[in-house]
């Protein structure tokens, strides 16, 4: 047989893996298949540039979508794939084809979470993770004058800067003791909620949406307290869930999420797996994660197409990530959870730009900086290269941030 690459998920990871396999001059098959009917996007702008109507869906598409067959590459949209049969080595699609594979990558990514509340099947009801649900919300934001989230994560909090640029009155529902909770420190829940207040965006911590009511024509959320919020639309942001299901069906061993090695081979060493779904060792933080950002996405693709090419490079990236929420960049390099110590570079507490360095038993562990790409550039690089900083000259903010770092 001859050789076949096959990848399941046309995302970010399996735009990354075609063409770095190309580029590595692998010459066998190569089909990518995917259910959604548009070649693979970025999806950062979804909640951002393409939602408030700055970047159009071929602005955020990855590559033209003649690279791929330029590329010698067999793109299949709109299919599903619904099982692999690992002992004859095939996948089966939902148009009834089955085809067999050399190697297999999984980049099935994520779904979103539903909210197991009354009413959020109602017709104003987002969610937000393809193009087809931001069209949506796009299409109902030009008559809405109300909006309320609920969950004050990244996705949330970027939609809430969006429409409210819109001109829509924005309400957020948190129902942890602060927003971010899951993903960040204090300092940072703390800031975001001062610049959303500050652009109009009212931003309510502790509070569990219980159901969305409609009568008539007007919407309202209701929590468990019997407040009541009343809202043209509402969008609902409170995780994503990793797909899984056919990477579990076929026997591979799965984490929170396929469990895959340094090469991103799962335990079928034939079948990789990259991005969203996967659960790896990272050996900068020496624990498994699983981590839902571009970088990941794209490093993982690049290991995989390494090892499928014969220069296995195993995968040592430091985790990564941003948001742009009006007039903010955040940049986050590494992770903070688990700190004993944060030092901050600028104002945080009136201001728009600072940096927050966190450090653990002395140890640099990540750094947050909004507005500070300097900050940014200097944690990451730090991080990356195992570099020991000094928090203690960090915290004179008049020192050159070279200065912090440890000598010997
Ligand atoms: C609104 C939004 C904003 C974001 N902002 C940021 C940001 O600012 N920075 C950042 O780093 N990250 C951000 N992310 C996260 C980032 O987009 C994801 O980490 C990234 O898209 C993961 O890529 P992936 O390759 O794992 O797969 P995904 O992008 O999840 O794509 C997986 C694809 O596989 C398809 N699929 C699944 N099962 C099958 C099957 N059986 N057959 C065929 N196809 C299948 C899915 O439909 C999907 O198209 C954001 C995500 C969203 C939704």
């Amino acid at each position: 047989m001859s050789e076949h690459v096959i990848i399941i998920g046309a995302s970010h990871a399996a735009a990354q893996t075609c063409v770095s396999l190309r580029q590595g001059g692998y010459a066998g098959d190569i089909t990518v298949i995917g259910d959604e009917a548009v070649p693979p996007y970025h999806r950062p702008p979804l909640s951002k540039d393409f939602l408030s109507g700055q970047k159009s869906l071929d602005d955020i598409l990855i590559r033209p979508i003649e690279a791929y067959a330029e590329a010698n590459i067999d793109l299949r949209l709109g299919v599903r794939v619904e099982a692999i049969n690992r002992a004859e080595t095939t996948i089966h699609t939902d148009d009834g084809e089955t085809l067999a594979y050399t190697k297999l990558v999984l980049t099935t990514g994520a779904r979103i979470r539903r909210l197991p509340i009354d009413g959020e099947d109602l017709d104003d009801v987002y969610y937000l993770r393809d193009t087809t649900d931001v069209m949506a919300i796009k299409e109902k934001a030009k008559t809405a004058k109300t909006a309320v989230i609920i969950g004050g994560g990244y996705i949330g909090l970027e939609t809430a800067a969006s429409l409210r640029k819109q001109g829509l009155d924005v309400t957020v529902l948190e129902a942890m003791p602060r927003i971010l909770q899951r993903v960040t420190a204090p300092i940072m829940s703390e800031f975001c909620k001062r610049v959303h207040n500050e652009e109009g965006v009212q931003i309510i911590d502790n509070v569990l949406a219980s159901a969305i009511e409609i009568n008539g024509k007007e919407m309202k959320v209701v929590t468990s307290c019997h407040q009541s919020f009343a809202a043209d639309m509402v969008i609902i942001g409170i995780g994503v869930i990793p797909n899984i299901e056919l990477a579990q069906t076929a026997g591979l061993t799965i984490g929170d999420g396929i469990k895959v090695n340094e090469y991103c081979q799962t335990s079928d060493l034939d079948i990789y797996a990259a991005g969203d779904v996967t659960w790896h060792y990272n050996p900068i933080y020496k624990t498994h994660l699983r981590l839902e950002s571009v970088p990941n996405a794209t490093e993982q693709g690049k290991v995989i197409a390494s090892h499928i090419n014969g220069v296995p490079k195993p995968y040592h990236s430091l985790p990564w990530f941003w948001s742009d929420q009006f007039d903010l960049k955040l940049q986050i390099a590494g992770l903070s959870t688990g700190y004993d110590r944060v030092v901050v570079r600028g104002d945080n507490l009136s201001g728009r730009s600072f940096a927050a360095y966190y450090f653990k038993d002395d140890k640099f562990i990540a750094v947050d900086a909004v507005n500070a790409p300097r900050d940014f550039m200097f944690g990451k690089q730090a991080l990356s290269k195992g570099k020991a900083l000094n928090a203690d000259v960090l915290l004179d903010a008049n020192s050159d941030l070279k200065a912090a770092y440890k000598h010997g």
